[in-house]
């Protein structure tokens, strides 16, 4: 029955919540009655069972493994997306520092992390894309920190603009900040660079409901025990990720996610050389393509992860989308910001369909131009 079900899904290039990879939701199902050993669902054990203790190990110790995250940082499991921890960011980080923290606004993302920020303490914009829709990035020589800032933000994937850094940022003296929601585990990284990095999980690496911090203990430090127990790192970092019930089901898939890159895509450097080829494969179309598609990001700052373009009406816009849904590419629409098309191709997109998206954009321009 389940490879009936499998052979009915639709390839699917939703920004978020996104494709997993098949094995992990098979593995899911499979086990989903009852654990191996354990005789009950993932569901219904409790977060302080032998059983979810070694699932919640496993699952920081496969993050560990294949994000070389280095000594003297914690990994915590939290709730509420990253949109708590826009908040939670200068709640705990900011607060306690006597100069303002600074935001690189790169996309809608990051502007909402600002908007957030202000909210608690004194934030400044060092640098904003708004000017040009968000389409580029900042070369290096655009950005000067201070070095005595808070911290730097920035967000190293817009979603919805498909604007991407291709390396880690200097943020010099300054702890650096990232927003790595929608490119987390799609390529290898630096952790040493960063102060802290937090993304939901629902782009690259398992469902709703789960959002993954990776801070590094000193600025663990920073946080006030005034503040409420929940938005207190400190406290989460104390308590192994079981403050409070953690989400259960979304940590044990994260763990099934990392397995998978590990043991099935054989690690981040491999998976990042399948996600430059299979965004080469839009890129190349949407370049070849006589201005039929027009690419949103500037070409040196291309997400490899959200794909965005325009098409020359809304009209065939519209047409796009209904006529790819109906052969089985599905969630095309742009977000209503940005408008056109987002195709988002994270890490569990199959070559296969990238390849029918490339296949049927080629095929659509010729009966359209
Ligand atoms: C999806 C996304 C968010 C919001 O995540 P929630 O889990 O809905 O809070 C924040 N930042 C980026 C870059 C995203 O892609």
């Amino acid at each position: 029955m389940s490879s009936d079900r499998a052979k009915d899904r639709v390839y699917n290039f939703s920004a978020g919540p996104a494709n997993l990879p098949l094995s992990v939701l098979q593995k899911a199902q499979r086990d989903l009655l009852s654990l191996p050993g354990v005789g009950a669902s993932i569901l219904e054990i409790s977060h302080r069972s032998r059983a979810f203790l070694e699932i919640l190990a496993d699952a920081k110790e496969r993050l560990r493994t294949l994000l070389e995250i280095p000594e003297g940082y914690e990994v915590l499991f939290l709730q509420a997306g990253s949109r708590l921890q826009f908040s939670m960011v200068p709640m705990n980080l900011l607060r306690p520092v006597g100069a303002p923290a600074e935001y690189v606004v790169t996309g809608s993302w990051g502007k909402k992390a600002f908007e957030q920020a202000r909210l608690v303490g004194d934030v400044n914009v060092v640098w904003d894309g708004q000017e040009s829709n968000y389409d580029r990035l900042p070369p290096s020589d655009e950005l000067m920190f201070s070095e005595t800032a808070a911290y730097v933000h920035t967000t190293s994937n817009e979603t919805i603009q498909g604007v991407q850094f291709a390396a880690d940022l200097d943020a010099g003296a300054a702890p650096l900040v990232a927003d790595m929601s929608s490119d987390f585990l799609s390529r290898p990284i630096n952790v040493s660079k960063y102060g802290l990095i937090y993304a939901c999980a629902q782009k690259n690496a398992g469902p709703a409901g789960v959002t993954i911090v990776i801070v590094r203990n000193d600025l663990l430090l920073r946080s006030d025990d005034r503040l409420p127990g929940y938005l207190n790192y400190q406290e989460h970092a104390k308590s192994g990720s079981l403050y409070n019930t953690p989400c259960t089901f979304g940590i044990y898939l994260v763990g099934l996610v990392a397995k998978w890159l590990q043991e099935e895509i054989g690690g981040l450097a491999a998976m990042q050389r399948v996600n430059r080829s299979k965004a080469a494969l839009l890129y190349d179309l949407i370049d070849s393509s006589e201005d039929f598609y027009i690419g949103h990001a500037q070409a040196d700052c291309r997400s490899l992860m959200n794909v965005t373009f325009r098409l020359p009406s809304v009209e065939l816009t519209r047409q796009f989308v209904e006529e790819a849904a109906a052969t089985g590419l599905d969630q095309l629409q742009g977000h209503r910001s940005v408008g056109g098309i987002r195709a988002s191709i994270y890490n569990a997109m199959p070559t296969a369909g990238v390849e029918s998206l490339h296949n049927f954009m080629r095929d659509f321009r010729i009966r359209n131009a």
